[in-house]
């Protein structure tokens, strides 16, 4: 495949239908070494719709790691409070802000868990009070990825590293649909599918929703007036963008306090640079009351740990088996790329556009409805050919809606 051809055509993708950028926004680009050849593209193309400024925040692999290992413990101890009130200001001058970043699933293997747990709890903690920007819309954000090394020889360890990246990029690109003739025509007409999924669902008010497969036998309640998304979203401002790419899912709002029974994931997951493999958990009144895991059992200790909302569901996500990503057939041990080729929940934090007038209450009052807050939100993947999804109205009218790995409606 044609690298440079496909370059252009992904920076034209993220700029003009992942970001929908124009004249008078201002673009934050988060990024690693691996991603400066697209972000500049990127940001060329941005300039040329208008945008007055790109920012770029850089971040290292190999000095991430190292803080860990070799850092004081005092450097674990305290988040400051001038850079969250700088990412603030970011926000409020029209930043939107653009993911670029090129994840080594294995990155902190070497690092102490508790080091990790003990950082993402202050930083969390910190950055909260700014969450509301994307997890709200008031900006528009948009996280998508580009290939590394090491990312490309954990998804494909049988390969010599040219050949791991020729391939993990190409898989890209097909994911992603920047191999299409015309990407962008290909996502307006993925977008329509998708609401058109969104739509039935919202019609049909399902009360709750029933999944069946190996290890698996799990009711989940919808918050009551809860919406279904997927596809574009829009900003407050009422721009449309993609806040994922590559996107398959269509999602909504679980009850925190209604989800009964056992599920186990169908995928590793990959967490804070670690894996987590062969995995179940079992709810009881929407709690997380037992779990274990084969790999990385510690990890989902110090997740489930983080605070109450670690231990209940914010995000319930339908996936079809058949999509590109789907039929790649490959783990990617990326989040972005695995949660959207099969169905997933997300422990933690729920999405306020998942419930109607979530943004006019506050977090208490909203909690009440079922909308779980936390400082975490992970996805894990509960999809496969093999388990089927059910809606069922408060009358008890059910209706499949995925079997065999494809929509029945
Ligand atoms: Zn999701
Ligand atoms: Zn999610």
């Amino acid at each position: 495949m044609d690298n440079n051809r496909n370059f252009e055509k992904y920076a034209d993708l993220i700029v003009n239908i992942g970001l929908g950028l124009h004249a008078g926004d201002k673009l934050n680009i988060r990024m690693s070494e691996h991603s400066l050849p697209l972000a500049r593209l990127v940001a060329k193309k941005a300039f040329q719709k208008g945008v007055s400024d790109v920012r770029l925040d850089f971040s290292d692999d190999t000095i991430t790691l190292d803080r860990y290992l070799n850092a004081p413990d005092d450097a674990f101890t305290s988040y400051p409070e001038y850079q969250v009130d700088f990412s603030e200001n970011l926000f409020k001058d029209n930043y939107h802000v653009l993911n670029l970043f090129a994840p080594n699933p294995d990155l902190l293997k070497p690092a102490d868990p508790a080091r990790i747990a003990q950082w993402q709890k202050v930083a969390g903690k910190a950055v909260k009070r700014i969450q509301h920007y994307t997890m709200q819309n008031e900006v528009k954000w948009c996280v998508t990825a580009v290939a590394c090394p090491a990312w490309a020889a954990a998804a494909f360890p049988e390969l010599t590293e040219d050949e791991a990246m020729q391939k993990l990029w190409d898989n890209i690109f097909m994911a992603t649909r920047v191999d299409q003739p015309d990407p962008v025509a290909a996502w307006e007409e993925h977008d329509l599918n998708l609401k058109a999924h969104r739509n039935f669902l919202n019609e049909a008010r399902f009360d709750r929703v029933h999944y069946q497969g190996p290890g698996t036998d799990l009711v989940v309640g919808l918050a009551k007036n809860h919406i279904w998304e997927g596809g574009s979203g829009f900003s407050q401002k009422g721009d449309r963008f993609f806040p994922n790419i590559p996107t398959e899912e269509v999602f909504s709002m679980p009850d925190a306090d209604r989800v009964d029974g056992t599920l186990r994931a169908t995928m590793p997951l990959s967490v804070r640079g670690q894996i987590v493999d062969k995995f179940h958990f079992t709810f009881k009144d929407g709690k997380v009351v037992d779990y274990d895991a084969e790999v990385g059992k510690q990890i989902l200790d110090d997740l489930l740990d983080m605070d109450e909302g670690a231990k209940h569901l914010g995000e319930i996500a339908l996936v079809a088996d058949n999509s590109p990503i789907s039929n790649t057939g490959i783990l990617f041990k990326n989040t972005l790329f695995d949660e959207n080729a099969s169905c997933h929940f997300a422990l933690g934090a729920a999405y306020s556009e998942n419930l109607e007038g979530a943004t006019e209450r506050t977090e208490e009052e909203n909690r009440k409805l079922g909308m779980n807050n936390s400082l975490i939100h992970v996805d894990f993947m509960v999809g496969s050919k093999d388990v089927t999804v059910t809606g069922i109205k408060e009358d008890g009218t059910e209706i499949v809606l995925l079997k065999d790995g494809d929509w029945q409606i």
